[in-house]
């Protein structure tokens, strides 16, 4: 079993055509400056303080730091010996010794032809993990213990087989594509860099640049809701772990809806470690070099999407009993924070959510307004609308005792539930341009932009924002946005499913209404945000199979590229890279989990000559393997209860160890 708590290096020197003395220094460095983000250069950047460090024995070094604000202990020992010919060789090594730091300097001998193999074997634990008495301890036990390179190379490699299998999209695409494939693969190894079996029982949630790089610090964002529907169908239980760590941060969400004066729960846009809002009050425009407010901590829409992200969850796996012991509580408790945040204007006889933003943070005011926030986020009232359903469904899908105990700890009685109803009825959206889903209210009388003007003058027009600012403009005067904001609804929901939202509003939802929408904000888009592309390929995929493609590979060059304005360096875009993954697993497939059912209505690209997944669903573990002409699904030998699966238009029941093929065309 691969160990968490082992790193190891082994190299081997030779020396060809020369000898003399290698001078070798194996040290554990806690002295750690965190200066990759250039941004943050005038900001606080030692984060540990020393606590102790001392060699262990002959081999063998310790090193203990701090964490300087929460106090989280790590400690790391290093094991480094010299092998020749197998043999272990006996060298004196010298203990180097500072505050935070300590090395062990020795020398090698090295004849003609003669080889020497250097093995490091690090071993890390920190005071949050589990089953341990105390950290430096642990690291001491364990790089002790431990064999040698061979054998943790099995050990890790095993480990990645595994991974592999579980995550591994295979696709067959001409040549000329091959390097689509390569980057497909490439950020199926990202993903579990940072989620994985190994951080399931960790207390960790999904930092929106991984642990790759220091660019937001590690803060948790809504960015998971393109990372966990990948993760549902591979391997749910990280899912599961990670929404049980919005969970236990409830309790703050709650505190902090009582504090703004809301009821239930209302989750940060930016959330901290204990659950506490992060979000900076200024930042910083590097292309002017002056600070300017940030009120991104209004985008309340966060909440839908931890509401949207367990209701995934749950018609995936069927987990009901996660549904029931946490989900329904989040849910409901998220649900009255929308109903307290809703207003009734009683001249129109609808609700309203003032001051918001919403996914696009090119618009945080109205021009000219001295007050943040913005009216009537479509995304976000939909999204409002969408949980006061779900959470209204919930009776039905929990026990009846449990439905009455969460009534009873959350105070939840009749009167309130229907309130809810009629604000998930009466919730406003705003119209403009005969069908054309507003932004937010008024969005219609911004001006123009000029797209042309612009794209001639700058090179690379993706950051408006700080681009209009440092000429002392602001895009919230005109019809411009950072990423994907009303279409993020044609991202997440059917056609089908939006009519339903549609219709319980009573606006008219035409199919029509789609393309129409789709056409009209993406050309006034820049894909600021490395989330914008593929939402804008997903949402093309069924109009315009070329474009969604051509948006698809642009997508996949966030990190391979760094075309997100050089940002790479500061950790990979996690949303982006499991959102491109998702476009092929279940964008192209038409691959949908809901009505206790597994719906595919696949639409591959022409690029897309075959695809084969291995996905898992209720139990299941199926392989499926899609053509432009057919699909095959096969469920493999398990225990699971028989599943609903649906392809197109016809409905059949699949068993485990059972295999179907279907015409598509
Ligand atoms: C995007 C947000 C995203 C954040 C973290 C921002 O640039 O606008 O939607 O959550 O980055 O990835």
């Amino acid at each position: 079993m691969h160990d968490m708590h082992i790193a190891a290096l082994e190299t081997t020197i030779t020396a060809e055509n020369w000898s003399g003395q290698l001078e070798i220094r194996s040290a554990l460095d806690g002295r750690v400056v965190n200066s990759g983000v250039e941004r943050y250069k005038e900001l606080n950047k030692t984060h540990l303080n020393p606590i102790e460090s001392r060699e262990i024995n002959d081999d063998t070094i310790l090193l203990r730091v701090q964490t300087n604000q929460s106090k989280i202990e790590i400690a790391q020992a290093a094991r480094t010996r010299v092998f020749m010919q197998e043999n272990t060789l006996d060298i004196n090594k010298q203990v180097v010794q500072e505050e935070g730091y300590i090395a062990h300097d020795f020398k090698v001998e090295l004849g003609e032809g003669e080889s020497v193999s250097i093995e490091k074997i690090v071993s890390p634990y920190t005071s949050r993990d589990h089953a341990i008495s105390e950290c430096g301890l642990e690291a001491e036990n364990t790089v002790v213990q431990v064999g040698r390179f061979e054998e943790i190379l099995k050990d890790h490699a095993l480990a990645w087989e595994n991974l592999w299998n579980r995550f591994h999209l295979d696709i067959s695409i001409p040549n000329k594509e091959h390097r689509t494939e390569q980057i497909l693969h490439l950020y199926t190894f990202h993903l579990p860099q940072t989620l994985s079996i190994n951080t399931k029982d960790l207390d960790v949630g999904v930092p929106s640049r991984g642990w790759h790089g220091e660019a937001y610090r590690g803060h948790v964002f809504w960015d998971e809701l393109f990372i966990f529907p990948f993760l549902n169908l591979r391997i749910p239980e990280i899912t599961r772990a990670l929404l049980l760590y919005r969970y236990r941060r409830l309790e703050k969400a709650r505190s902090t809806a009582q504090i703004a004066g809301y009821r239930g729960a209302m989750y940060p846009w930016q959330s901290g470690s204990n659950g506490r809002e992060e979000s900076q009050k200024l930042h910083l425009n590097p292309k002017s070099g002056r600070w300017i407010p940030d009120n991104s901590q209004l985008q309340r829409h966060v909440n839908a999407a931890i509401v949207y992200n367990i209701w995934q969850y749950c018609q995936a796996t069927g987990d009901l009993k996660f549904l029931s012991a946490y989900g329904a509580e989040i849910i409901l408790e998220i649900a009255r924070f929308w109903a307290s945040l809703a207003t009734y204007n009683k001249k129109l006889d609808r609700y309203e959510i003032l001051g918001v933003m919403g996914p696009d943070e090119y618009h945080d005011s109205y021009p000219d307004s001295k007050k943040p926030g913005l009216n009537n986020n479509s995304y976000t009232n939909f999204m409002a609308a969408w949980v006061l359903c779900r959470a209204l469904e919930l009776p039905e899908l929990l026990s009846e005792n449990r439905w009455r105990e969460l009534c009873a700890l959350l105070d939840l009685d009749r009167e309130e539930l229907e309130h809810w109803d009629e604000v998930s009825r009466k919730m406003r959206i705003v119209f403009h341009d005969d069908g054309i889903i507003s932004q937010f209210e008024n969005y219609d009388q911004l001006e123009e932009f000029d797209w042309d003007g612009y794209r001639k003058k700058y090179d690379n027009i993706q950051r408006l924002d700080r681009i209009l600012m440092a000429e002392g403009d602001t895009p919230n005067r005109y019809k411009v946005s950072k990423q994907a904001d009303v279409l993020m609804l044609f991202y997440l929901f059917s056609s089908e499913e939006l009519g339903e939202i549609f219709g319980r509003l009573n606006y008219p939802f035409k199919y029509e209404t789609i393309p129409k929408n789709i056409a009209y904000y993406l050309s006034r888009t820049s894909n600021g945000s490395s989330l914008s592309r593929v939402v804008h390929s997903w949402v093309e995929a069924r109009s315009d199979r070329e474009n969604s493609w051509k948006l698809f590979t642009q997508a996949l060059e966030t990190d391979m590229g760094d075309i997100q304005g050089g940002t790479t360096s500061e950790g990979i875009h996690m949303g982006a890279m499991a959102g491109c993954l998702d476009i092929i697993q279940r964008c192209y497939t038409g691959i949908e989990t809901r009505k206790d059912m597994l719906l595919f209505n696949p639409m591959l690209p022409e690029e897309l000559k075959e695809l084969k997944l291995r996905i898992s669903y209720k139990g299941h573990w199926l392989d499926v393997t899609i053509t432009s002409g057919e699909i095959n699904v096969q469920a493999l030998p398990s225990a699971a209860r028989p599943i609903k699966i649906k392809v197109k238009d016809k409905i059949f029941e699949l068993k485990q160890g059972e295999n179907k093929t279907i015409q598509i065309e």
